[in-house]
């Protein structure tokens, strides 16, 4: 049964027109007083429209929802507690972002909105046109434009007040001020705890709650002690606790901070909403941002940090990786040398020093570069980013939140596929989830880092940054391909947010650094460490292989060869003959070596699947190294170590598994289509299973293996093919 009686509240910044627009509304019939216990004038009117009884109440002029002044205070109580029909937004349109302001606080509480864009005929003089359509569909509330002092849009103001009372559609919760990373989760976390304490007792939206303790509203501390008896004191110390972690962690008023988002979330719409803008403030954040954010010169900006970040990648992070080598080699002699000769022995030195060694000693490479996105995060680039992108995103028929997803991406796919749970539609989130593998992770980094370093020498950054521009291209290309095939349809829209600039601290990077970097670590002990013991095993056996030749008596027969003249010789001749001989010693011992590893279980694994990969430039090792890859990419490098390095004596492990890659039949070409399919091909097992649970599909899953490893195999073969036929090597 629809209502036949409706509350209507005014809300808005002083000036705005309000007591005007209720005048138009309400004529004649209205009644002024005081508010109860304060000072400030109250005024009600009632009319009657299309059979419904409006009673509408003019709120006191406020800027905000906090609890700083009388007037906030009064109005935004009743909208709690007498929680009216729907609560008109009246915007001064001339001065749209301070307006906003309220207007982005009145979407959080549980209440439905209409916007009123008042002043147009000022705004118009102004210049400022206003993208109405666009402002509705952004946050999902109705704008209707008025005239106030002409008394032009009151009808369809009117006509809108009593659809949307009527309407029994659920608020959408999506289209609302996002406080970025850490603050989300002490929100999610309060939010959590209100729920379980007194989930029931409280008559407020939980998620507004959190957000006020964590900004220490007084008043509604004061509501949370009264309703949730006994659990108003947990929960209040917990808020408290929340605010100091994030008060040090910012270095500011954890309320500031999120003023800082709201405004942000605000420039994200002013940026898409206004089309001319001749009156705007112009600040330190603002002019940044005529920069960076500029049509013509942000994009190859951005471009070039993320250049810029892979150089450094790289380059600096080769001093320290040359500690940890060497250090790693050291442990593995150590070892070796108190550990009694045996299949233990082999198995602690070759299986899980030299496996996890050798993807250990890219730990500062990863370092650096989750240090350079923590940095583009917490200065307010990242967002600058994804604004940019978003237009690009356009092109895939994405904005830019699926962007987002994507940057997170190139940490580590798994927990990127499952941030896409915040995207509204599916069709968004699947094909988000299926391009999102193209994204190079940093797991995949290890690979081209020992690759493009064996093979590009000084060009190695480039080639790294070619790779994952490569990986960005074809996520467009295919995206593109899939949205106009599988998945025809309309984007929902979203707003960019554009947080201001800020310094960030030292603390506060290096904590986001670390997050993620932990991750690293983590695979190290576990799915490395299995992955290596696994490898270096099917490598060891069987133990007793039958040999092409008798080694044994060959190694004999060399001695006996030198034994005599060595015998004969003295001083300089003596020792280039001992020389001679080892070194032909050792080379045998290498063959033997190679022999041996090609007998073994992985050798016969990897030519049974050589002749797949040799049209692409990789012989049996590198197939068997990309097979593990499927465990954790990282794997790659590791199973690399084991099969090409096999036999060598070098002390640092990666020097020798480099100079063995260069002796072998690979060349700059093959590396570097083994390069793109690695970033290409079936992403790792922790990832299926994230792509597996946010389909919550087996089809779309066995989509995504099946697609990715025959694209990378198709473009492997263009690179490989393509360079032989132009000559490349
Ligand atoms: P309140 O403080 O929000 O209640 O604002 P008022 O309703 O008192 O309006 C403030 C001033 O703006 C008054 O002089 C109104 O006549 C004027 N005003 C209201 N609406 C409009 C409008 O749409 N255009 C113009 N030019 N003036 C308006
Ligand atoms: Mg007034």
């Amino acid at each position: 049964m629809p209502q036949k009686s409706i509350t209507v509240a005014l809300a808005g910044n002083p000036n705005s027109g309000k007591s005007t627009i209720f005048n138009n509304l309400t004529g004649t019939r209205q009644k002024v007083g005081n508010w109860p216990g304060v000072t400030v004038e109250k005024k009600e009117g009632h009319l009657k429209a299309n059979g419904y009884d409006l009673t509408v109440v003019d709120l006191p002029g406020t800027y905000s929802l906090t609890a700083y002044s009388i007037e906030e205070v009064v109005a935004r109580n009743f909208i709690l507690d007498e929680k009216p029909d729907v609560v008109v937004d009246i915007i001064d349109a001339s001065n749209l972002e301070r307006n906003l302001y309220l207007a982005t606080q009145l979407r959080e509480l549980d209440t439905k909105v209409i916007f009123v864009l008042n002043m147009a005929d000022v705004a118009r003089e102004r210049g400022v046109k206003i993208d109405a359509d666009k402002l509705s569909e952004l946050l999902d509330v109705p704008v209707v434009f008025t005239v106030g002092n002409k008394n032009t849009g009151t009808r369809q103001l009117l006509e809108t007040i009593i659809s949307v009372a009527k309407s029994e559609v659920e608020l959408p919760r999506t289209r609302r001020v996002y406080y970025g990373k850490d603050i989300e989760k002490a929100i999610h976390e309060l939010s959590e705890l209100i729920e379980e304490k007194a989930g029931s007792k409280l008559p407020y939206n939980i998620r507004w709650v959190a957000i006020k303790l964590l900004e220490n509203d007084r008043i509604v501390k004061e509501r949370v002690r009264q309703f949730t008896n006994p659990h108003g004191e947990a929960i209040l110390q917990e808020a408290e606790l929340k605010r100091q972690g994030l008060r040090e962690f910012f270095d500011e008023e954890p309320e500031i901070v999120m003023t800082d988002h709201r405004y942000g979330f605000i420039a994200g719409i002013l940026k898409e909403v206004l089309k001319t803008v001749s009156e705007r403030r112009v600040d330190i954040s603002r002019q940044i941002d005529q920069v960076l954010t500029n049509r013509l010169l942000g994009l190859p900006i951005f471009v070039f940090f993320i250049w810029a970040m892979f150089q450094l990648t790289f380059s600096l992070g080769a001093y320290p990786t040359g500690w940890i080598d060497a250090g790693v080699g050291w442990l593995g002699q150590t070892v070796g040398g108190i550990l009694p000769d045996g299949l233990f022995r082999d198995l602690i030195v070759d299986g899980v020093i030299a496996g996890v060694g050798s993807v250990v000693i890219f730990l500062p490479n990863i370092l650096i570069l989750f240090f350079c996105i923590a940095l583009f995060e917490d200065t307010g680039y990242m967002a600058r980013a994804a604004f940019l992108m978003d237009k690009v995103m356009h092109l895939i028929g994405l904005h830019g939140k699926s962007f987002i997803s994507l940057l997170m991406g190139f940490g580590c796919n798994a927990p990127a596929i499952m941030a896409t749970r915040t995207l509204e539609s599916e069709k968004d989130r699947i094909l988000t989830i299926l391009i999102n593998p193209l994204m190079s992770c940093s797991a995949r980094l290890p690979v081209y880092i020992l690759l493009a370093g064996t093979f590009f020498g000084a060009k190695a950054g480039n080639a790294i940054f070619s790779i994952y521009a490569l990986g960005i291209v074809l996520a467009i290309a295919l995206g593109r391909l899939f949205r106009f095939t599988l998945f025809k349809g309309e984007v929902a829209p979203f707003v960019m947010e554009l947080p201001p600039y800020r310094l960030p601290t030292f603390k506060g990077l290096l904590i986001h650094m670390w997050d993620r970097s932990k991750i690293f670590l983590k695979k190290m002990g576990g799915v490395i460490l299995i992955g290596s013991v696994i490898v270096w095993s099917l490598s060891a056996f069987p133990r007793q292989v039958q040999f092409s030749k008798d080694y044994e008596t060959e190694a004999a027969q060399i001695r006996a060869q030198y034994g005599a003249s060595i015998a004969a010789a003295k001083g300089d001749d003596l020792e280039r003959l001992s020389r001679e001989r080892d070194k032909a010693i050792s080379t045998l011992e290498t063959v033997q070596a190679r022999e041996k590893i090609e007998k073994s279980y992985i050798g016969r694994i990897g030519k049974v699947l050589a002749p797949m990969f040799a049209p692409i430039g990789m012989d049996w090792r590198g197939s068997v190294a990309v097979l593990t890859g499927f465990v954790a990419k990282e794997i790659v490098v590791s199973t690399m170590g084991v099969l090409y390095a096999a036999g060598a004596d070098e002390d640092e492990k990666s020097e020798a598994l480099k100079v063995a890659l260069k002796k072998s039949d690979m060349t700059p070409l093959s590396a570097y289509a083994m390069m793109a399919f690695v970033l290409i091909y079936v992403p790792c097992v922790a990832t299926v299973a994230a792509i597996r649970r946010e389909t919550n599909s087996w089809k779309w899953t066995a989509f995504s293996i099946t697609y990715s490893t025959i694209l990378a195999w198709l473009v492997a073969f263009v690179i490989y093919q393509g360079g032989k036929a132009i000559g490349l090597a």
